[in-house]
């Protein structure tokens, strides 16, 4: 059973109600979390506006980089712990988790690394004027965050904000606290002062809206669904905020027939079966030039049925979905599909002994799937890669602005000048060109456009979101 965390001390709420958390593996209740309130929001807010103006606001930009730093050791200390909690949350075979974990503590050395180098600047001015651009913290920020990579998310959404100097509330996924809740106390643990760092769990129509909504909060950072991001950029305008939001996307790896195909195949699978599909930046769309189409996707279809879903130990190439309602969903886009006659170009396979109660969908490869079709409009969220063939350049392009969403995309070709004509007219936050994904990206400006949200996390724009501008204009004579 777990409890809030709230002005460094775990608590268990204004009501005392409890939620099960069942494990994806197994689809059995092994922990149980607070339902947080409005209350329990208001008690944290107001503990984080305390430490913004007590002993965490005082602290210099050193003083903050050196705990964010400690804790990246702290959790190196206790890694082994951090990436079996991870798993048992979430699903994920080990080494997906362990490989969460390093990426989290990466967040803590490179925020950590950054705090004191968030310069201003200085304007020539008019004659007898000295003016500088300075940033400032908001003051305290909210997260609210989804349950596919908790501890990094924790990690790149709750540090960029530290790192500049706000306090933060976060609302974790319901599915998924654990590793929040433990990194908090490593955070109390190397020294951050009470109230920094505030936790509250439950449910998002109370926990999530209470905190969106919450007058105290200077800015809003959220991570999930497009409807539930409208609802959170709706509760901002209310307290005329600003917020990130990080939607998801339906990302396409366009292939063209100059690919060099034995470094494309293993990832274009790989960025569909990483964690079960349940990522963001999932290339859920692969794109490939019709005189090649056959041979790749062929390719593709034989590494694609030796996929293996399993438990966390078995440590395969995937694992189970977070819960039963979203296995439910990609299930529903699988058999859809099927009903409408689209091929099946392979299947992985769900392991021999996997516990019968878990969440498990086996990998699928559908094509040609024809345009238009929900698997190439909507995010599935789950192990399910579409196939499409395209004649030229252009219908490559006009292939991949196909949907409402903007978040990654990957080019495969030799040629470098296409490489860079389709990078420039692929809408995207983020291209890789001959390659995709960044293991994190920790120092990779991230974010998308359209149904993918807005804002930039990562790197050193992430600090910019969690800012103040403000001009100085100082006349001297
Ligand atoms: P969600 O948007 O419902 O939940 C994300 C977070 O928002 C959770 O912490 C949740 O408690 C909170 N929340 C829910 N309702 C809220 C409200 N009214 N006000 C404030 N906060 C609220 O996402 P989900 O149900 O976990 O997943 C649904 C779909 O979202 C997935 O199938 C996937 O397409 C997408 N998704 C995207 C990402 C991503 O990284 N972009 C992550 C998870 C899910």
């Amino acid at each position: 059973m777990t409890q809030h965390f709230i002005n460094g001390r775990h608590v268990a709420g204004r009501t005392g109600e409890t939620m099960a958390v069942l494990a994806p593996a197994t689809g059995e209740e092994f922990t149980r979390i607070a339902c947080g309130t409005a209350e329990d929001i208001d008690d944290a807010v107001k503990a984080a506006q305390a430490a913004y103006e007590g002993a965490w606001g005082k602290l210099t930009a050193a003083e903050r980089g050196r705990l964010i730093a400690k804790l990246a050791i702290k959790v190196q200390d206790h890694f082994d712990e951090l990436a079996r909690i991870e798993a048992e949350d979430t699903g994920k075979p080990m080494a997906q988790a362990r490989a969460d974990i390093e990426a989290t503590a990466r967040y803590f050395e490179f925020y950590g690394g950054a705090a004191d180098k968030v310069h201003g600047h200085v304007i020539p001015f008019m004659n007898g004027y000295s003016v500088s651009v300075v940033h400032e913290p908001h003051g305290v920020t909210g997260h609210i965050l989804p349950w596919n990579y908790p501890a990094q998310m924790f990690g790149r959404s709750l540090t960029a904000s530290l790192a500049m100097g706000n306090a933060v509330v976060l609302k974790p996924a319901e599915e998924a606290c654990q590793t929040a809740l433990r990194l908090a106390v490593l955070a109390s643990e190397v020294g951050f002062p009470d109230g920094a760092i505030n936790i509250v769990t439950g449910r998002g129509h109370e926990a999530g809206a209470a905190l969106s909504a919450h007058p105290g909060i200077g800015f809003m950072s959220f991570t999930g669904s497009p409807e539930v991001g409208k609802m959170v950029q709706k509760a901002c305008a209310e307290n005329l905020i600003g917020c990130t939001l990080e939607l998801g996307g339906k990302s396409p790896q366009i292939v063209f027939d100059d690919a060099d195909f034995d470094a494309a195949v293993p990832i274009v699978c790989k960025a569909i079966v990483q964690n079960t599909g349940q990522t963001c930046s999932a290339g859920s769309r692969v794109l490939v030039q019709k005189n090649a189409y056959d041979a790749f996707v062929g390719a593709v279809a034989r590494q694609f049925s030796t996929l293996r879903a399993g438990t966390p130990e078995m440590d395969l190439d995937c694992g189970p979905v977070i819960n039963a309602r979203q296995q439910g969903r990609v299930q529903s886009f699988i058999d859809q599909a099927r009903e409408q006659g689209i091929p099946v170009l392979a299947e992985g396979q769900i392991a021999q002994g996997v516990p019968n109660g878990g969440f498990y969908v086996t990998p699928t490869l559908f094509g040609p799937v024809p345009r238009g079709n929900r698997l190439e409009q909507e995010e599935v969220f789950g192990p399910v890669l579409s196939a499409f063939p395209f004649e030229d350049e252009s219908d490559a392009i006009r292939l991949a602005n196909s949907t409402a969403y903007g978040l990654v995309a990957g080019i495969w070709t030799g040629n470098g000048g296409r490489q860079q004509r389709v990078a420039k007219s692929v809408r995207a936050g983020q291209v890789f060109i001959n390659g995709y994904g960044a293991g994190g990206g920790i120092e990779l400006p991230f974010g998308g456009t359209g149904k993918s949200g807005h804002g930039r996390e990562k790197g050193f724009m992430a600090l910019e979101e969690f800012a103040v501008t403000k001009t100085i204009v100082h006349k001297h004579g």
